[in-house]
């Protein structure tokens, strides 16, 4: 029997909320009732104590040390999810500056922001996947860069369409502003090439309810008073995440789940190795059906994160789904607008799940082709 078993857990392929590490809840089931040391349970605990402030500074100290962020550029714990940030930063980058800002659409969520920014600035936009429903990502050449943009957005994985940016397209002197919700520490990056790169927790960090803002400093100064406090990035800088009550909790899981890669994984390009791993095994899987299974992505975009694919039919789909689930495979079902099947392989998806997950594939192609 697997650890997973032992347990009485399936492999859960949710795209958020989604899997946490094992050890990582375990150690937070250990610590429930009293951290040690304190004899309070975290979910009790002022936000104003001593403790808490060293589980929020270990957290901040130990994203900062697995993503090499340098100094000149602040890491924040806020809530309101990646939604908020997709109206929190046009808000605080382009609102009254006159400039327009940039997005480029690979997919549903970059979209959605899009949405959010006309409601704070002139938006255009960079170039969009639309027509060929997000399977690719731009080439260089077609972006369509305003020369005095405020900010450039992006989102490096595309949670529904399963399409992922391998390095940060090139945009000049603007900010670029990058949703990493869906793949923020499932590999190395390279902090400065982003002004501000932000990730709701509840995809590969944490559970939900924290959203991890790193900002670059100057852009700070952007933020004008006459924001409420709430959605001002410089106040939650000047307080380091500490104005108002943080989501505790959720930060506590961030630390602990920032604790598990640097201890027991080995920090980001070990963790972006075995994502590689995980994610070659379905690829292989549906190439090798002979169009049995077909990628949602082209496969030069596809993402390591979230595996999309079709089958010939929904009900060919339903079964295979069905099939899955009575072996402990669950949360597979696609996003409405995509359909079909999608398999979420975040940071802490065991191996043995996506191999049991490729089992499966084989199988079943093997009975209806
Ligand atoms: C899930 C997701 C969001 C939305 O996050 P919320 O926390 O629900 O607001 C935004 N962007 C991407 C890329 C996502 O995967």
């Amino acid at each position: 029997m697997d650890a997973y078993a032992a347990v009485g857990r399936v492999y859960n392929f949710s795209a958020g909320p989604a899997v946490l590490p094992l050890p990582v809840l375990e150690q937070a089931q250990r610590e429930m009732l009293a951290l040690p040391g304190c004899g309070i349970s975290v979910l009790e605990i002022s936000h104003r104590s001593k403790p808490f402030e060293a589980i929020l500074m270990d957290a901040q100290a130990r994203l900062k040390a697995l993503l090499q962020v340098p100094d000149n550029y602040r890491i924040l714990f806020l809530q309101g999810g990646a939604r908020l940030q997709f109206s929190m930063i046009p808000m605080n980058l382009a609102r009254g500056t006159g400039k327009p800002a940039d997005y480029i659409l690979t997919g549903s969520w970059g979209k959605n922001a899009m949405k959010e920014a006309k409601r704070e600035c002139e938006v255009r936009v960079a170039w969009d996947g639309q027509a060929t429903n997000y399977d690719h990502l731009p080439t260089p050449a077609e972006l369509q860069l305003s020369p005095d943009a405020a900010m450039v957005h992006m989102t490096s994985n595309e949670t529904i369409q399963g399409v992922q940016f391998t390095t940060p397209p090139d945009v000049g002197n603007a900010p670029l502003v990058c949703d990493a919700s869906s793949d923020f520490l499932s590999r190395p990056v390279s902090i400065d090439r982003f002004g501000v790169i932000y990730a709701c927790a509840q995809k590969n960090v944490g559970p939900a309810g924290v959203t991890v803002v790193v900002i670059r400093e100057d852009l700070l100064e952007r933020s004008q008073d006459t924001l409420p406090g709430y959605l001002n990035f410089s106040i939650h800088a000047a307080e380091n995440s500490l104005w108002n009550t943080p989501p505790s909790f959720a930060v506590y899981i961030v630390g602990l789940v920032a604790k598990w890669l640097q201890e027991e994984i080995g920090g980001l390009a070990k963790m972006q190795d075995l994502n590689h791993q995980k994610a070659a095994l379905l690829y292989q899987a549906i190439d090798g059906s002979q169009g049995f299974y077909r990628g949602h992505s082209r496969p030069e975009c596809r993402s390591m994160m979230n595996v999309t694919f079709r089958l010939a039919t929904p009900e060919l789909e339903a079964d295979f789904l069905a099939e899955a689930a009575e072996q402990g495979l669950v949360s597979l079902k696609g996003h409405r607008s995509v359909g079909g099947v999608r398999a979420s392989i975040y940071n802490a998806m065991p191996l043995a799940g996506v191999e049991k997950l490729r089992d499966h594939m084989l199988a079943f192609a093997q009975r209806r082709a």
